[in-house]
């Protein structure tokens, strides 16, 4: 199945006809196993959706008929995920790879159902592990009832897997939430799974982590291993997985639409190469330093002829007097969040267009975690600036039984990093007194999920919660409860994107 998809891009990006013979080969071959034989191990019967999504691939690219029949037969193997309370199984990966095969599904048979049975995997996981910042649900390895505090993590694999079920999702409804909830996992949780230089990464993240350290945490953790250490070879599984996210993030920034236009859905400098209207060849060219600026600047290419096509552009929903303009002028009214504004007219080589999506400071409270509080700035959710200390380590010696074949690697290299709190990080949060503090540009070429690079700094007011510790698994403490006992002194503190916070506390506490 992975096999499968890496074969899929490297068709898109060569077209090399080769790919199209051995995928339909190979899928001739799988409606040939017999049933039994047939997607029955736990990770490839979760997980069949991935195999269906392929087959889809090829067959709009075919039309081959046997691949319908094929489709049914996965179906039929896979895991059933279209179950209304209950799924096959609560392993975080699973559930952020597997919500998409119903919707997938629909694709061949037409049935709504198939698309809310998606909808409903999503909801539900979320409204019973999910109540926490970051865009996912707290699981560690499996979800477990009663283990729901923001201290919860997920793997940098669900992570991943969840942004490409977003993409998906997106693709198959055209739903603004899935385009969110991507941003949500891509601003705020995924990039903190990494060292700045992405040269190791950590098994789990979780929204509230105040220590990052090769120590056994479970079962706090539902993980029986050093799973917090940034490791540049343990944790096999993500180690390959991170590959794909951001390269699918962005292949899915602009997508056509059913009336041969064009939609910007996803926000990032790039230029998309399309064809629009009767299979015109365009350039959208698209420049912005989203999601830390609000303005992103479109160009349109038409190789010097006029031409008339829809272009769709997702106004997100947390953005409030959102402005529009088409060279210069604005020409749509009424451009309302959580919505697409269409311009749909005669396009001319050079054509500009220019939106602005105001970010404003918002809360989320978290009744179910102790009416905890989350602060957002648009798409960014912030964190606690907590004082980081890095204490390198030999990656030998912290590596564990799945990284053996890395065995030539030169560990000098390649090292392992623990990460301690120096500064605490017991507070609650004086909601009202948040306020931005600095804005700098972005440097370019320079990872700005950084502590020492992020162009965002907030201030804030609160006061330190002194039962609020690390545990007796050495984990953050679970939150506290609202009339714990509050220092007396209010403090200043900062707050950064929790994109950026290797260690931060994302859901506070409150002080009024
Ligand atoms: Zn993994």
């Amino acid at each position: 199945m992975i096999a499968l998809w890496i074969l899929q891009s490297y068709y898109e990006y060569t077209g090399d006809a080769r790919v199209i013979d051995f995928m339909t080969r190979y899928f001739h071959f799988e409606l040939s196993v017999p049933d039994e034989h047939f997607l029955k191990t736990y990770w490839e019967n979760s997980r069949g959706g991935d195999n269906l999504w392929s087959v889809a691939w090829l067959y709009n690219r075919t039309g081959d008929s046997k691949l319908l029949e094929l489709a049914e037969k996965i179906h039929r193997n896979t895991a059933n995920w279209t179950k209304a309370t209950e799924l096959p199984n609560w392993h975080n990966v699973n559930v952020a790879q597997g919500c998409r095969e119903p919707a997938t599904y629909y694709l061949f048979t037409g049935d709504p159902k198939m698309v809310d049975a998606s909808y409903n995997v999503q909801s539900l996981v979320r409204r019973t592990f999910g109540q926490v910042p970051g865009g996912m649900f707290g699981a560690d390895e499996n979800a477990r009832m009663g283990f729901f505090d923001p201290r919860q993590g997920t793997e940098t694999c669900g992570f991943a897997e969840q942004m490409a079920s977003d993409e998906i999702m997106l693709l198959i409804t055209g739903d603004p939430y899935w385009a969110e909830n991507c941003e949500d996992i891509a601003f705020n949780s995924y990039p903190a799974a990494f060292m700045p230089d992405y040269k190791a990464l950590r098994y789990i993240t979780a929204p509230n982590m105040v220590r990052s350290d090769s120590e056994n945490h479970k079962p706090g953790i539902d993980n029986d291993g050093p799973f917090l250490a940034m490791n540049p070879f343990s944790s096999r599984c993500c180690q390959h997985n991170h590959g794909f996210a951001w390269p699918y993030y962005a292949e899915h920034l602009m997508l056509a639409t059913p009336d041969n236009g064009a939609a910007a859905v996803l926000f990032s400098t790039c230029e998309a190469r399309m064809k629009v209207s009767e299979g015109k060849e365009i350039v959208i060219k698209e420049e912005t330093d989203y999601p830390f600026d609000t303005q992103i600047r479109f160009t349109v290419g038409t190789n010097e002829v006029a031409v008339n096509f829809p272009f769709y552009i997702r106004i997100p929903s947390w953005t409030r007097n959102a402005s529009l303009k088409v060279n210069g002028k604005s020409v749509v009214t009424g451009l309302e969040p959580g919505k697409y504004a269409c311009i749909d007219r005669e396009w001319k080589d050079g054509d500009r267009v220019e939106v602005d999506f105001p970010m404003e400071i918002s809360f989320r409270t978290w009744q179910v975690n102790k009416n905890s509080v989350s602060v957002d700035y648009g798409p960014l959710t912030l964190s606690l600036r907590i004082s980081e200390k890095y204490v390198k380590k030999n990656s030998t010696e912290t590596a564990i039984w799945d990284s053996k074949w890395q065995e030539g690697a030169d560990a000098s290299q390649w090292p392992t990093y623990e990460i301690y709190a120096e500064s605490p990080w017991n507070y609650a949060l004086q909601v009202e007194s948040v306020k931005l503090k600095e804005r700098r540009a972005l440097k370019p070429g320079v990872n700005p999920f950084t502590q020492a690079d992020v162009p965002l700094v907030f201030e804030a007011r609160g006061k330190q919660v002194p039962d609020w510790k690390i545990d007796e698994y050495k984990l953050c403490g679970v939150l506290p409860y609202e009339n714990a006992a509050k220092s007396d002194v209010y403090e200043t503190v900062e707050l950064i994107p929790m994109g950026a916070a290797r260690l931060r506390i994302s859901a506070f506490p409150t002080c009024q």
